[in-house]
């Protein structure tokens, strides 16, 4: 059999372009070394819960042309994320907004937060930050930081934040209203039957092939072209540097209860919490099941044979990737896409929008 493109990865970059290619006339394989479709955002019903195997997705962006192409896929509820925090004995809302606040300091009005958050940053002397400890106490001062930013990022990414890059944090947003949505973007909500229908509806009518690892069969495979969507460092065996990720362990739970936590998000911001966070699955659909299931996220870093989940786009790794990105140029065979491909902190719908661009120019 000849292909026009062998897709290696059936997540979502795969899954756009396959679709699209599709709807072009074009032939596709797509293969994945997971028994399953999906990839990341790959749900799994358990008791009627639609359960996020790799990790809470919410599905937000601000840009219309990608909300309709995926409400084209699935009806979406209206979800706004608010995850709460812990620290201690202590619980916030998030992300830091007037609720925060207003339990941090006993104070009710938005001039008495920034003149806190003020007083702390003037004492700090930070003129351009030039790492994520800097941004976050730039951004919200010390008492933030040091409660809800430090012990988490540090646990999250199993560096000191002065060791990580500013825009992580950037991705929360501060406001001095009470206002708990945890993204700013005009369209938030969650797939009613979960996202791996999605991704179904998105390959139907295309040739897959799952438990198939692509360096067991790529000689075997007659394509035109391969699209690409796992680490750019192992299609070229590392040759240029090993890329560093972090990876999640998930421990996941029923319980015979009907609402264990309140809220689909619980963060754990303490440093001798283990764990992230807590993901209690059925609020995301606002279930109603005499059950729940719990999963409690802990950060590990990524060694080989591990899940990679979060590119660690520091300078050294960007430094390495840059060389994979230049020598993937020369190839005309293979396109890199997604996450692992072009090793970057893609939210879902930058990853639609990528693989769309691809598909103008490539179909
Ligand atoms: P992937 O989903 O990783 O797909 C790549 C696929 O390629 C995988 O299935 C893999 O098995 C396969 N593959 C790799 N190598 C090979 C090989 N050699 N042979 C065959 N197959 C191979 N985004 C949001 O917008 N909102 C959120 O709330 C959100 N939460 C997240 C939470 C977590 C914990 C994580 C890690 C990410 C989150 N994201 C979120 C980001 C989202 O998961 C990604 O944007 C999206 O899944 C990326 O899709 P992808 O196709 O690029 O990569
Ligand atoms: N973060 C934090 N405290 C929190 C939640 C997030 O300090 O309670 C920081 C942390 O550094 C994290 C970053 O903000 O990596 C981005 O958070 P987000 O929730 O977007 O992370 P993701 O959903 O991608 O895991």
């Amino acid at each position: 059999m000849k292909y026009d493109y062998l897709i290696v990865g059936a997540g979502l970059f795969g899954a756009v372009f396959a679709h699209e290619a599709k709807k072009a006339g074009k032939k596709c394989l797509v293969i994945d070394k997971r028994g399953h479709i999906g990839g990341n955002i790959y749900t799994e019903e358990i008791d009627g819960i639609q359960v996020h195997k790799y990790g809470a997705h919410i599905f937000h962006t601000s840009d219309k042309k990608i909300w309709e192409y995926i409400n084209e896929f699935s009806d979406f509820n209206n979800y706004i994320n608010s995850p709460v925090a812990v620290y201690g004995d202590e619980l916030y809302n998030l992300p830091f907004n007037m609720n925060t606040f207003s339990k941090m300091w006993g104070i009710k009005t938005p001039i008495e937060a920034q003149k806190i958050i003020a007083d702390q940053i003037s004492e700090l002397n930070i003129e351009e930050p030039k790492n994520l400890e800097e941004q976050a106490l730039k951004l919200v001062g010390r008492d933030v930081y040091e409660k809800l930013i430090k012990g988490y990022t540090q646990k999250q990414w199993g560096r000191e934040c002065k060791d990580l890059p500013s825009f992580i944090i950037k991705r929360l947003p501060l406001r001095f209203t009470y206002d708990n949505n945890y993204f700013n973007d005009r369209y938030q909500g969650i797939p009613v039957e979960g996202y791996t229908e999605i991704v179904r509806r998105m390959l139907e009518g295309v040739e897959v092939r799952l438990s198939t690892d692509y360096f067991d069969v790529n000689d075997k495979i007659d394509a035109d072209k391969v699209i690409y969507t796992g680490m750019i460092d192992e299609f070229y065996d590392y040759k240029l540097g090993v890329l560093e990720y972090r990876s999640v362990r998930f421990e996941t739970e029923k319980l015979e209860c009907e609402n264990y936590q309140g809220n689909a998000v619980v963060n754990y911001t303490s440093a001798d919490v283990p764990y992230t966070r807590i993901i209690e699955h059925k609020h995301f659909n606002f279930g109603t099941q005499p059950v729940t299931v719990i999963s409690r996220e802990y950060s590990s870093e990524w060694k080989q044979g591990d899940e990679p989940y979060y590119p660690v786009n520091n300078d050294r790794n960007n430094l390495i990737y840059d060389k994979y990105k230049r020598l993937s140029e020369s190839e005309d065979k293979t396109i890199f896409g997604g996450r692992l491909g072009e090793y970057k902190y893609y939210d879902m719908d930058k990853v639609i929008a990528a693989a769309l661009k691809l598909c103008e120019t490539e179909l």
